[in-house]
């Protein structure tokens, strides 16, 4: 394709292509891809995301480059939005060479970040979670919900999950969604029935507060909490007591700290960051009865292995259409000449 043509992924093409690889493969793919570039983080320049905010939501830019390649997602939350029958979590983003400066793909994200997301999480649960977890309790049954499951089901074999969410409707639009996926599903009535039995608890809920899914007496020993909900300042889905008593692993510590759980602490509170765990330089569970805590915000490296993931598969599969987004004048010099021709060549 000509540098001057972009692939473009519509949301059709994203589906076409994760319907053809099948959407756990691509996640315990996407998951490899993350941990890969996790292991080379220090070659990544990282920032974090640069955030607008509003009474009712957030709009972000989240930018990262290995020096080769250079990505960008932009990415909305805004939690009121389904109560209009719009998402709460909308992106896109697009992949450029560096040493062009040109675009290389530009892509749907919305679908890709619930994908991306998902393998995060699976990924730090699979460093984390006790040894032998089968249970997963999923607090929150939006949009995210399923890709979560599968997720853990396909990277951590997780093979029963307990539904909760405060919309009966959304857990009823999960486990229906989750026929035949291979897990056991059970819909609970309260996040403390969600809780029996599970050892991993996955919180994945959208409300712009300080909220409490999850109270201290909630939480025993020996759990993993894969914390994925709270994402902007003031929005938190944890107590606060949980997180005086776990140990705590985050992606970006300087973004975490201004939109995570940990918001909630002191700015020195000692967390561990997922990248050393991935390379062994940091310890992930260290015992039985530990409380370990997946603070995810979801940082920019993320979304540069989702976005090189997919245009890796672009080599092979169809899933694309050309776009004519960068301008290309015979002489680069001559701009304003294409203008006036094109003007011409209208008339
Ligand atoms: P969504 O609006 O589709 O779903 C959220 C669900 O949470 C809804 O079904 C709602 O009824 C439920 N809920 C709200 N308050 C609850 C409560 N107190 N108890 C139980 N359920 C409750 O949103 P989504 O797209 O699924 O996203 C979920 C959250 O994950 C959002 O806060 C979003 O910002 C966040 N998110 C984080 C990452 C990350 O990388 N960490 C990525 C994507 C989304």
């Amino acid at each position: 394709m000509a540098l001057n043509i972009v692939p473009f992924v519509s949301v059709d093409n994203m589906m076409k292509l994760v319907l053809h690889l099948g959407p756990e493969r691509v996640m315990t793919e996407l998951a490899s891809c993350i941990e890969a570039d996790f292991r080379r983080w220090e070659s990544f320049d990282k920032t974090p995301r640069v955030a607008s905010h509003s009474p009712v939501g957030v709009i972000e830019l989240m930018p990262t480059s290995d020096g080769e390649m250079y990505g960008f997602k932009y990415v909305n939350g805004h939690p009121k939005n389904t109560r209009d029958g719009l998402q709460t979590v909308t992106a896109f983003g697009l992949l450029a060479e560096v040493k062009t400066g040109y675009p290389i793909l530009l892509t749907e994200m919305t679908i890709l970040t619930a994908l991306r997301t998902a393998a995060m999480s699976a990924l730090a649960a699979r460093h984390l979670a006790p040894a032998g977890a089968t249970t997963m309790a999923l607090i929150g049954n939006g949009a995210q919900a399923e890709f979560q499951a599968l997720a853990f089901h396909a990277i951590c074999g997780v093979t029963a999950v307990r539904l909760y969410d405060t919309d009966p409707a959304a857990t009823a639009k999960c486990a229906r969604n989750l026929v035949g996926s291979g897990l056991k599903l059970t819909s609970c009535k309260s996040p403390e029935e969600a809780m029996e039995g599970a050892r991993i608890v996955t919180t994945c809920t959208a409300d712009k507060q300080l909220a409490t899914i999850l109270t201290d007496n909630m939480v025993g020993p020996g759990i993993h909490i894969n914390a994925v909900g709270g994402d902007c300042p003031g929005k938190t889905e944890l107590h606060r007591d949980i997180l005086l008593r776990a140990s705590i692993f985050v992606e970006y510590p300087p973004q975490t700290r201004i939109e995570g759980e940990i918001q909630q602490l002191a700015p020195d509170h000692p967390v561990t960051e997922l990248w050393q765990v991935l390379t062994g330089q940091a310890k992930g569970r260290a015992d039985a009865r530990q409380i370990t805590l997946f603070d995810s915000v979801g940082f920019a490296i993320e979304d540069f292995s989702a976005l090189r993931y997919v245009h890796d598969q672009l080599r092979t599969l169809p899933y694309s259409e050309p776009l004519d987004m960068i301008a290309d004048p015979d002489d680069p010099r001559d701009l304003y000449g294409m203008l006036l021709r094109a003007g011409a060549t209208a008339a």
